[in-house]
């Protein structure tokens, strides 16, 4: 049985965060590709200006060209409405048939899990593997869940990565404030942004 990584997010834009959780992963559990998966609309739209869909699959594009293991999908891109994880692994069930499903998570989504639409189909579809993000210990977390839950032991895993305290927020705060992301993010994402104009105070014109 081969295995696939499922890494999905907004990725607004990608970064180093993403990128080295997806590459230790890979690494720990013999992963033989991963997928990333951009969001199209968001189910829970927390923002309203979130960057066009198109735009943040072009970055993770570039983000991701220079892996061999990694692969991108528009699966979620094309939906029209709300994607539910679930609706997602349905679909990659069926397009990936000689696949075990591992679905890579930052601590601070693992925590969550348990609130997703069909979390006990999603388990059964999928294992978890939660990478540490400062800030998120997931841990605790995780011991409850196997206190609680037994059998779902062996379907969520919790890995170490290098602490890489980089969110997608801390970006979009930097570029609207004129400091630097270099460093944060792969080269050619930052210059796409640059290119594209994203994320800078935007000039809200009233006048007709
Ligand atoms: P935002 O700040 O807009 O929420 P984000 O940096 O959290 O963006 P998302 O697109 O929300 O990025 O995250 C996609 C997935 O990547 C989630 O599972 C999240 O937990 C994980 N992730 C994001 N940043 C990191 C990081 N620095 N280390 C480990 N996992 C991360
Ligand atoms: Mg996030």
């Amino acid at each position: 049985m081969k295995r696939l990584g499922i890494m999905g997010g907004t990725f607004d834009p990608i970064h180093y965060g993403h990128l080295v959780a997806a590459e230790m992963a890979r690494a720990e559990f013999s992963l033989n590709k991963v997928l990333f998966i951009p969001s199209g609309t968001p189910p829970h739209k927390e923002r309203s200006d979130i960057t066009a869909a198109e735009l943040r699959f072009e970055m993770v594009e570039r983000a991701i060209q220079d892996n061999p293991a990694f692969e991108i999908s528009a699966l979620e891109l094309r939906r029209i409405g709300p994607s539910y994880t679930v609706d997602t692994l349905r679909v990659l069930r069926r397009t990936w048939p000689e696949h075990e499903l591992y679905f890579i998570t930052g601590s601070d989504a693992l925590r969550q899990i348990f609130s997703w639409r069909e979390v006990e189909e999603i388990l059964m579809m999928t294992k978890f593997i939660g990478a540490a993000r400062p800030g998120f210990d997931a841990r605790d977390f995780l011991l409850q869940v196997q206190k609680e839950r037994p059998e779902t032991q062996e379907r969520i895993h919790y890995i170490e990565v290098p602490a890489l305290a980089i969110s997608s927020t801390d970006i979009r705060a930097r570029v609207k404030r004129g400091q630097p992301i270099r460093y944060l993010l792969p080269e050619p994402v930052r210059l796409y942004i640059q290119q594209h104009g994203l994320y800078t105070a935007q000039v809200m014109s009233d006048k007709s």
